[in-house]
């Protein structure tokens, strides 16, 4: 099997992404490259999070053409090969469904940093593309250009997609935006949120970047 340590991580990384509600029943994918072959390892279409297991995660090279799998690989394929190719910098594409996250991006609002943990690795306001039908490569290409050097990119009236330099920073970016979301709601609801200094959100984003490898987002 080709690289069966990647797809054992891939798969359990997409049932940490169900099992913490950050998607629902099949919705979301998750891919990760390998840095020395450059095969990318991806969740398959309609993947069952609860069930999933190496043989079910999919190789493709990095164009997206299939190298091995028994199934499908996820209808977002274009556009995570293209992130992957365009960002040198990062190993990992997670897209989830967070519901406020996902909330932002209906109102296309975005939210400003309010949290420590998410101006180290979000940097400031996460970007939100217009709504397009996903799947094609005209959405994938307007969502690696939506996203550019961040972190997160917030997808309008469908949910939202982080990228990190491996499996468990990207889990944690993706937990990191959607908590970012919540709290900022709900402490709206209860007053007048005191946002982090932007000298501040800046100083943290430079500590990751520097720590972790990834690129800086452009301010
Ligand atoms: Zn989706």
């Amino acid at each position: 099997m080709l690289l069966p340590v990647l797809r054992e991580e891939v798969a359990r990384y997409a049932k940490k992404m169900y099992a913490n509600q950050l998607v629902q029943a099949t919705q979301g994918n998750l891919s990760a490259r390998d840095p020395e072959s450059g095969f990318v390892c991806i969740t398959p279409s309609g993947a069952d999070y609860e069930l999933i297991t190496a043989e079910d995660i999919v190789v493709v090279d990095e164009h997206g053409n299939v190298l091995e799998g028994k199934w499908k690989p996820s209808v977002e394929t274009p556009l995570h090969t293209l992130v992957l190719r365009r960002r040198q910098d990062i190993h990992c594409v997670m897209h989830t469904h967070s519901p406020y996250a996902t909330a932002f991006g209906v109102v296309y609002q975005s939210f400003p940093m309010v949290l420590a943990e998410s101006a180290l690795c979000l940097g400031g306001d996460v970007p939100i593309a217009p709504y397009r039908m996903s799947g094609t490569p005209e959405f994938a290409a307007l969502i690696a250009d939506t996203l550019g050097n961040n972190s997160a990119v917030i997808w309008g009236n469908h949910g939202a997609m982080v990228v990190g330099v491996n499996l468990p920073l990207t889990f944690s970016t993706a937990h990191a935006l959607e908590d970012s979301a919540k709290v900022y709601a709900i402490a709206k609801q209860l007053g007048t949120p005191v946002l982090l200094p932007q000298g501040e959100v800046a100083k943290l984003h430079t500590f990751w970047v520097n720590n972790y490898g990834q690129k800086a987002r452009e301010q």
